[in-house]
Formats: structure tokens, C-alpha cells, sequence
């Protein structure tokens, strides 16, 4: 018997959840209640991913379901948040069991991980998968790291090695190729990004501006310049590219990948000279590596330097769901 739209939710999302006492009501009625921290802000985001256009519908499920929160926590990290709770909006074209429980089993492992209750939702039948998670966080007011701060002089950062996780699209869309030994940690990049929770949390104290890298480096760094009024110098030559990125692609191509390809979830942000060393000195004991890639200028727009001063050549800055 196929399993009912209540059925379905009591199986897979009901008491599922590590619980928060910030929850006084889950899962269950008409609302979720919950009781938000006295004096800091709330903050809230919302991502949705698209069968075939955001994840190949054949994927791992276990995969897909980390993916979702993943995308979402890394916005809350790129605000400087402390993640809280997350509601699910789910679109399945059938009830399908082994793909329910593996893809529960990604979204609760990370939720657990990161102290998320997922606290509501709404399941539908429709034509496609999709799924919308809406993350919510905390954040001391005044303290949050927004998009709109940096200014001359700034040392511009990038955690991680971006262009992994747009080399693993690359091959699976047959135009490129990957070493068998670098094969899984690429898909990995891609499958299961890792939401820069803790760096986020410490930048608070260090950036004038942050941003998640989603939709590639260049165009991503491009709405920091935009917000905050500035341009940048960037240095292509220090960019921090993965042992995988430099076996798979030839330099410029390589370097190209770091700057435009999508889904990296690593943080971009810059920080005021004052505090350069500080931050370099702390980010040695990340998970993760931490580059200056970059200055901050007053001129407005994105210059890509090579070593030897010449420009660096950049057709497209990154990925455009309209474009
Ligand atoms: P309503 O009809 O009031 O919208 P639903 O029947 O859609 O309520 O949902 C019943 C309960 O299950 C609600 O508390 C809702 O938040 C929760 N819920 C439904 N779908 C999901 C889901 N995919 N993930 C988490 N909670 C869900
Ligand atoms: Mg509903």
C-alpha cells in the first residue's frame, strides 16, 4: 500500500530531531512555537534545490538530503550565525521508502552535527523532486556579517580550495577528467559540502564583509564589491587551488574553475588591515584552509592580476540561473 502524505511525515520527520529546548512545540499542529533568545536578531534564509538543475536526480539521496541543510547552514555561517532551526519543503513525484530514509538519514546526521531542530514543513506530490529548506539562526545585533562593509585597503580571504566542486560537474558533464585517486574526494566537494560554521562564528570579530561562494568566486566577490560601494585587486596567482584542481586541468583553465565554478560553499570575505595578523594567526588552527587572494580597492570593479602584473582573462564571472 503506498504510504499516506501523514503517514510519510510520522515515518520520516516526526521525533526525528535531537531536541532543542528553544522548541516548545515541533513538528505536529498547525505551527511550529518557538522561543527566540532575548536580544539577539533572527537570522533567516532559504534555499531550494531543483531535481536536475541543482542535483542529478539519480544522486545519492543520503547526499541530496546533507546537501540541503548544507546550502542553507552556509548561509547562516556566512551572516556570522549560530544555527537554530530549519523547516522543510518537500515535492516528491512518489513516496519512494529507501530514498525517504537515506535522504532523512544526510539531512539528520548534519542537523545533529550542527544542533538543528527541524521543527515543520509541508510534503506535496508534484512533478519533480523538490526540496526547500528555510534555516534560522541567532546573531547579537550589530555583529553580523553582512555584504556591504569592506573598504580600501582590505585584505580579501578565501577559506577552502574553490573549483573542486565545479570540476566534479565538469566531469560529470564530460568535459573533464579526473585522476581515480582524486576522484572521490571531488565528488565529495560536490555531494557533501562542509557549511564553514566555525569560521563564520570567528570572522565576527575579524571581517568587514562576508559572503558564501555559491554561484562562483568572482561573481560571488562581485556582490561584496557591489554592496560596499568598492573594487578589487585580485592576485590569480595566489589562488588556493586543490592538489585534484592542478592534476585535472591545465593552469589557466584550472585557475579559471577556482574563479568561476559553482557550489563550493567556502566563505569570501575581507578583512581591515588592523586585524590581518590576528586572523591569519587564528586561521592556522581551521579545518580548512584560509588564502589572501586579494586587496580591496576604491576604484570600483574586479581586476584580475597574473604574478607578472599582466591581466588575467575572464569571459563569464560565474554561474547565472537567468543568464
Ligand atoms: P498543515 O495541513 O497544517 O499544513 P501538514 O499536514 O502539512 O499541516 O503537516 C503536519 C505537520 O507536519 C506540521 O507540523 C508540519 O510542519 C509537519 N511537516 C509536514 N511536512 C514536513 C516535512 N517535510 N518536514 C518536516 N515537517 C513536516
Ligand atoms: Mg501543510
Amino acid at each position: 500500500m503506498p504510504l499516506s502524505e501523514f503517514s510519510l511525515i510520522d515515518r520520516y520527520f516526526t521525533g526525528r530531531s535531537l531536541h532543542r529546548p528553544d522548541v516548545a512545540l515541533g513538528i505536529g499542529d498547525d505551527c511550529a512555537l518557538l522561543i527566540p533568545p532575548p536580544g539577539q536578531q533572527l537570522a533567516v534564509t532559504l534555499d531550494t534545490l531543483i531535481a536536475d538543475i541543482h542535483f542529478f536526480a539519480n544522486a545519492d539521496p543520503e547526499g541530496i538530503g546533507h546537501k540541503a541543510l548544507a546550502v542553507n547552514l552556509s548561509d547562516l555561517a556566512a551572516m556570522g550565525a549560530v544555527p537554530a532551526w530549519a523547516t522543510l519543503a518537500l515535492t516528491l513525484p512518489k513516496a519512494d521508502e529507501d530514498w525517504l530514509a537515506q535522504f532523512c538519514r544526510g539531512l539528520f546526521a548534519l542537523a545533529e552535527d550542527c544542533g538543528v531542530h527541524l521543527v515543520g514543513g509541508d510534503t506535496t506530490h508534484g512533478p519533480t523532486t523538490v526540496i526547500t529548506i528555510q534555516a534560522m539562526g541567532f546573531v547579537p545585533p550589530g555583529l553580523a556579517l553582512r555584504r556591504d562593509g569592506a573598504k580600501p585597503g582590505d585584505g580579501i580571504y578565501v577559506t577552502g580550495t574553490p573549483g573542486d566542486a565545479g570540476l566534479a560537474l565538469a566531469v560529470a558533464f564530460g568535459q573533464a577528467i579526473v585522476a581515480p585517486e582524486y576522484m572521490a574526494d571531488v565528488q565529495m566537494r560536490l555531494e557533501r559540502p562542509e557549511p564553514r560554521m566555525t569560521q563564520g562564528l570567528a570572522l565576527r570579530e575579524f571581517a568587514s564583509a562576508a559572503i558564501d561562494v555559491s554561484d562562483g568566486l568572482a561573481q560571488d566577490l562581485g556582490h561584496i564589491l557591489e554592496r560596499s560601494g568598492v573594487g578589487a585587486r585580485l592576485a590569480v596567482n595566489r589562488l588556493p587551488l586543490s592538489p585534484a584542481l592542478i592534476a585535472s586541468l591545465e593552469r589557466d583553465a584550472a585557475l579559471r574553475m577556482a574563479l568561476t565554478g559553482g557550489d563550493d560553499y567556502e566563505l569570501c570575505f575581507t578583512v581591515p588591515p588592523e586585524r590581518a595578523t590576528r586572523l591569519e594567526k587564528l586561521a592556522v588552527r581551521w579545518n580548512c584552509r584560509c588564502t589572501r587572494i586579494g586587496v580591496i580597492e576604491a576604484e570600483p570593479g574586479l581586476r584580475l592580476a597574473r604574478a607578472d602584473g599582466s591581466t588575467f582573462p575572464l569571459e563569464r564571472l560565474g554561474y547565472d540561473h537567468f543568464g
